[in-house]
């Protein structure tokens, strides 16, 4: 793709030259046999006697009472069949090249023949073909054969058949090369496509489903191609559509009429950075390119016959330089060659210089929140599969709820007084406000008790999954009217030198009134300062009796001290020592639960009070 790219854009102006794209009748199903046993005898003979086993007799196909004889081509779906093609294909290729030396180029993909040249030399190329390729099963499907080139004038001597492309553009391998025109309207028709499935997604009718569908099938993996073979400044127009359509479809699923370009900003980040991981094209289409340029470059080099360390595709200078404008980080072509991931380094690069800048633009709760859940394993809920078995699942309200908190988008359309009863039957009457911190912090109705002892229980079980004494107390029943013994968990034989260790579960809401007025300058103090006040509160009572005692503080966006990931990461080592699940897996599942559940309590305590509200108890 790229060589071709490049020498359409070298030549493109010389009308004597053209590409020929060669396709064969029925490839891979009637390549000759006895040649393909040949070619592995005297170039793979290590394998002969397997292929020679497998090919060598006409295999029986039933038809009905007939029998036929599969007695040509390569086996559909043997993993060897590739190989073998290829094997047959290769002589004819090598007697191409020492034929016609003076080809621009003449590659190969298994049976995509592409051959760019003066006319008369591809036309006797074409010739080669058709007299040397019937004797090794490739016939050559002359209707499907192509002629392209960007400036092509009549006439050739190539037959009527020949399929002659407009010169505007080509598809290749299943990317255009042409114009900017060519190229958007060739993007407009996947685009097509692809709207045509996405406007069945809502059917599903299950919001976290919709998602989960979205971001891993129909979004930018749908075109993760197209960005990587066609420079940024082709597709610019066929971008803007593709990421119109992205963001409707975020709002769609939110059941939203739209998003502000800030909030689809903030989507289009990777779930590390507090977005949805959605990606916007025009952010990575440059990192795209790159990248492939990259990989691709000494390959690209030894097709056109160029000197690697002087080559450099077109256009991917610029590309850099744009790149460094927008994030500060400066790359050559020759440095990055011996990176790895070259096109994830690039987009990580862009992503954070968006979320820098989105931090700063935005108002001091966007930007507390956007730290808290950018903190590691925070945004487990979005990556989880929507499998409820597994405690991953999230009702569509609870998880469009839950989108919405995390964008900043209003819950509500003006603040109103909290209606959450307490156990002697009095409303709440704090200001529920439009964001929904309130509910969160409401010491009110039931949702807090319940996700903390959802959270314990959780963590109880893993616990015990990883072989530990544990036992889940409810805290008044600890000891006769005290609530000395502060742990939610107490596991027997933990810690040395303790003969049991309190493990005590405390969520903390971050932006709540306390902090919502303080510019963090990075996510975590709020679980922090609920770590502290329990080491505060209990350690001394602990240390008189004798108990290691561990506070395990989250934030109720998800985010966690380095106590819990500590505990997290021995628990599930353990239970991965006693067989079953490696370590690892045991983990993110572990994170993806409490993930899952803390999201599911911030955005029911929410939901809880819109109800209220609408049947109108407490008010
Ligand atoms: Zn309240």
């Amino acid at each position: 793709m790229h060589a071709v790219r490049q020498l359409a854009k070298e030549f493109g102006e010389d009308p004597g030259k053209i590409m020929l794209k060669v396709d064969f009748s029925n490839a891979f199903n009637v390549v000759n046999r006895t040649e393909m046993l040949a070619q592995v005898y005297s170039k793979l003979p290590g394998l002969y006697r397997w292929v020679e086993y497998c090919y060598s007799h006409p295999a029986h196909l039933f038809f009905g009472s007939c029998v036929l004889q599969s007695a040509a081509g390569v086996q559909q779906g043997d993993p060897l069949g590739p190989l073998l093609f290829s094997l047959v294909l290769h002589p004819l290729a090598l007697k191409i090249e020492a034929e016609f030396p003076n080809l621009d180029l003449c590659v190969w993909y298994l049976d995509d023949g592409t051959i760019i040249g003066a006319m008369e030399d591809v036309y006797k190329v074409f010739q080669l073909i058709q007299k040397d390729g019937p004797a090794l099963g490739l016939h050559l499907n002359v209707k499907k054969n192509e002629i392209w080139w960007p400036s092509r004038v009549g006439p050739d001597p190539f037959p009527v058949d020949v399929d002659r492309v407009d010169n505007a553009g080509v598809k290749l391998l299943g990317a255009p090369i042409g114009t900017k025109a060519f190229t958007t309207d060739f993007v407009q028709k996947k685009l097509d496509a692809l709207d045509a499935v996405c406007k069945a997604l809502r059917e599903v009718n299950n919001a976290q489903v919709e998602f989960a569908l979205f971001r891993g099938c129909l979004s930018y993996n749908k075109i993760n191609h197209l960005l990587r073979t066609c420079p940024p400044d082709l597709l610019e127009e066929a971008l803007a559509r593709f990421d119109e359509h992205f963001q409707n479809i975020v709002a769609e699923i939110l059941r939203v009429p739209c998003l502000s370009e800030d909030q689809w900003d903030q989507a289009s980040l990777p779930v590390k950075f507090s977005g949805l991981g959605v990606n916007q094209t025009k952010v990575i289409a440059g990192s795209a390119y790159i990248g492939s340029c990259t990989l691709t470059r000494a390959l690209v080099a030894a097709l056109l016959g160029r000197d690697v360390s002087s080559f450099e595709p077109a256009g991917v200078s610029e590309l850099l330089s744009a790149h460094e404008a927008a994030t500060g980080a400066a790359h050559t072509l020759p440095s990055l060659a011996g990176e790895k991931s070259v096109q994830q380094k690039l987009s990580t690069e862009r992503h954070e210089a968006l979320f820098e800048h989105l931090k700063t633009t935005s108002s001091i709760r966007s930007r507390n929140l956007m730290l808290s859940c950018s903190m590691p394993h925070a945004s487990d809920w979005l990556l989880a599969p929507p499998i409820p078995g597994l405690g991953l699942g999230l009702q569509s309200d609870v998880f469009r709820t839950a989108l919405k908190f995390r964008l900043g988008l209003p819950l509500f359309s003006e603040p109103f007084p909290c209606p959450a009863l307490s156990s002697d039957g009095k409303a709440c009457a704090a200001e529920m406000d439009i964001f929904g911190d309130h509910a969160p912090c409401c010491h009110n109705g039931t949702s807090l008790v319940f996700r903390h002892n959802n959270v314990r229980d959780i963590l109880g079980h893993a616990a015990r999954a990883a072989g530990l004494a544990a036992v889940v107390i409810e805290k008044k029943n600890q000891v006769d009217g005290s609530k000395a013994k502060p742990g939610d968990i107490t596991v027997q034989q933990y810690h040395r030198g303790f003969a049991s260790s309190a493990f005590d579960v405390t969520i903390s809401h971050p932006l709540q009134k306390k902090f919502i007025e303080i510019a963090m300058e990075e996510g975590g103090v709020v679980a922090e300062e609920a770590h502290d006040r329990k080491l505060l509160k209990s350690l001394a009572v602990c240390e008189k009796e004798g108990i290691h005692f561990v506070p395990l503080a989250w934030e109720s966006t998800g985010g966690a001290t380095e106590t819990v990931h500590e505990t997290v990461r021995k628990w599930t080592e353990l239970e991965g020592a006693r067989g079953g699940y490696p370590a690892y897996l045991i983990r993110r599942n572990l994170y993806s639960q409490i993930s899952c559940c803390l999201q599911r309590h911030l955005a029911q305590a929410v939901i809880d009070r819109r109800l209220e509200l609408g049947c109108d108890r407490a008010l």
